[in-house]
């Protein structure tokens, strides 16, 4: 059975073969760890993480890399603005050193807890500077650089089909752009390396060309080329990256090789908010996986809530969409747990289940032949066997979920109870006590439209503004 998997390169469903077969080299663009990940950003990983798991479902090896961005990421993808890292430990009164290690630990940290894999590599930009000193020495050899003021920066105008990825419009934002002197020169040129200047630099290095730090998009070519060679299988981010870092990826490789690094490119939509349409590291009111947890959600809950939703679907975020995540995942668990074991999966759903996962990656359409097979009349051994080969792609974690793990203890229960009464009968007082004593036990307290339910907190990270 074929994979079809929509390349954004192309704009079209093609079928997927990897350069060696049975492997596939994958390239991720990875978190700027100035700050906790919101759930926009690990939707993003939740899309690579499925992506890979049906590959390997394919019988495909997968090679997975996955980049930390710790330098050189500017508040403004127009080469403008500060670094984020030196910003964020304006904020923190920390070092930039200190945030990146801080950050890239809790955002592991969430990924084991949504049950995504581990990539092969992962690959820090400032362990790989002589790497992409090497890519903008070529670059610059290939002839594609110039010198400004305050940087040596890419000439888009050199490339033929600069912005291809994106269908950029490049006669139209050459028109409204006005150069000054000192200035780049075109409004898609790029930084490849930004001096230091007068500027006070925690994270800086010599180069051929001053002492500075590389820009953005450097990195990724760098680490991509010298993970999984110059030319890959598939490279994949959320859809922002489309018109600004994976076409300087592009470009960049155009420049030293005559093609992209990549031969697939996969995009997935971003998470919205319902109330505003945006969630953004930068205006600081994001939710985080532990906002989650927080108010008593799983975090698998969350797992759920994407896998409803296509990858290259928008995805509208509330507490209610989430609410009914976890009430099917409960469900789901359940099920699952009290069907017996023994049994070997249904040929029919599985090859009607991979058939849905080889349309692009169809998780909605899977999910729903998972609620099917329940309500299939096959045998529980056979059906609990079906979800369990399933669930090897859908990574809930069925078969390590046990009911005990979320058992809430009489004492705490009779607490919430308490607490219950206390809201009837307005004492709001007691109410409130009895609140910190469920937290002095270990559980937090939620109020849903079905009653208050305690759930365990889990340990949360210090909040570091
Ligand atoms: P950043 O840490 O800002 O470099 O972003 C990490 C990843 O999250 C990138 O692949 C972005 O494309 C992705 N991303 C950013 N915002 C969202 C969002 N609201 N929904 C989904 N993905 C996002
Ligand atoms: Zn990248």
């Amino acid at each position: 059975m074929t994979l079809k998997l929509y390349d954004t390169w192309e704009r079209r469903l093609r079928p997927f073969a990897p350069l060696e077969p049975g492997r596939a080299g994958l390239y991720a663009c990875g978190p700027t760890v100035y700050d906790h990940a919101h759930i926009g950003n690990l939707r993003t990983y939740l899309f690579g993480d499925l992506l890979r798991r049906v590959l390997q479902l394919n019988g495909i090896e997968v090679r997975h890399v996955v980049n930390i961005t710790d330098v050189g990421h500017l508040t403004s993808d127009a080469d403008l603005g500060e670094d984020k890292m030196e910003k964020g430990s304006r904020r923190t009164g920390r070092s930039a050193w200190d945030i990146a290690a801080f950050y890239t630990d809790a955002f592991q940290r969430d990924l084991e807890r949504l049950r995504i894999l581990p990539p092969t590599v992962w690959a820090r930009a400032t362990d790989h500077i002589p790497e992409q000193i090497a890519f903008i020495l070529d670059i610059e050899r290939a002839g594609f650089t110039y010198r400004t003021a305050d940087g040596i920066y890419f000439d888009t105008t050199r490339l033929e089909r600069y912005g291809h990825l994106a269908r950029l419009d490049i006669a139209g934002l050459q028109a409204g752009h006005r150069v000054d002197p000192g200035d780049k020169r075109s409004p898609t040129d790029f930084a490849l390396w930004k001096f230091s200047g007068a500027e006070q630099r925690q994270m800086e290095w010599d180069s051929p060309w001053g002492r500075g730090f590389p820009g953005w998009h450097i990195e990724c070519s760098a680490m991509s080329t010298r993970y999984l060679g110059a030319l890959f299988d598939i490279h994949i981010g959320g859809e922002d990256h489309v018109p600004v870092h994976h076409s300087n990826e592009i470009a960049q490789h155009e420049a030293c090789h005559g093609h992209p690094p990549a031969r697939y490119w996969l995009h997935g939509a971003f998470l919205r908010l319902q109330d505003s349409d945006k969630m953004s590291k930068s205006d600081g009111s994001f939710i985080r996986l532990d906002s989650l947890v927080e108010r008593g959600f799983d975090p698998l809950a969350y797992r759920y809530l994407a896998l409803t939703a296509h990858y290259r679907s928008k995805l509208v975020f509330s507490w209610t969409a989430l609410e009914a995540a976890q009430t099917a995942l409960g469900r789901l668990r359940r099920a699952y747990v009290e069907l017996p074991s023994g049994g070997v999966a249904d040929p029919a759903y599985r090859e009607r289940m991979l058939a849905e996962l080889n349309d692009d990656l169809n998780t909605p359409r899977a999910l729903a032949l998972a609620w099917e097979v329940l309500k299939s009349g096959l045998p529980g051994a056979v059906q609990k066997a079906t979800l369990g080969w399933l669930d090897e792609v859908l990574g809930l974690g069925l078969d390590t979920w046990r009911p005990e793990t979320h058992a809430v203890p009489d004492a705490v229960l009779a607490l919430v109870e308490a607490r219950r009464q206390a809201r009837l009968d307005k004492r709001w007082a007691d109410a409130d006590a009895l609140r910190t004593a469920i937290e002095d036990q270990g559980f937090v307290v939620r109020d849903t439209a079905e009653g208050s339910v305690a759930a365990p907190k889990t340990a949360t990270l210090p909040v570091t503004d």
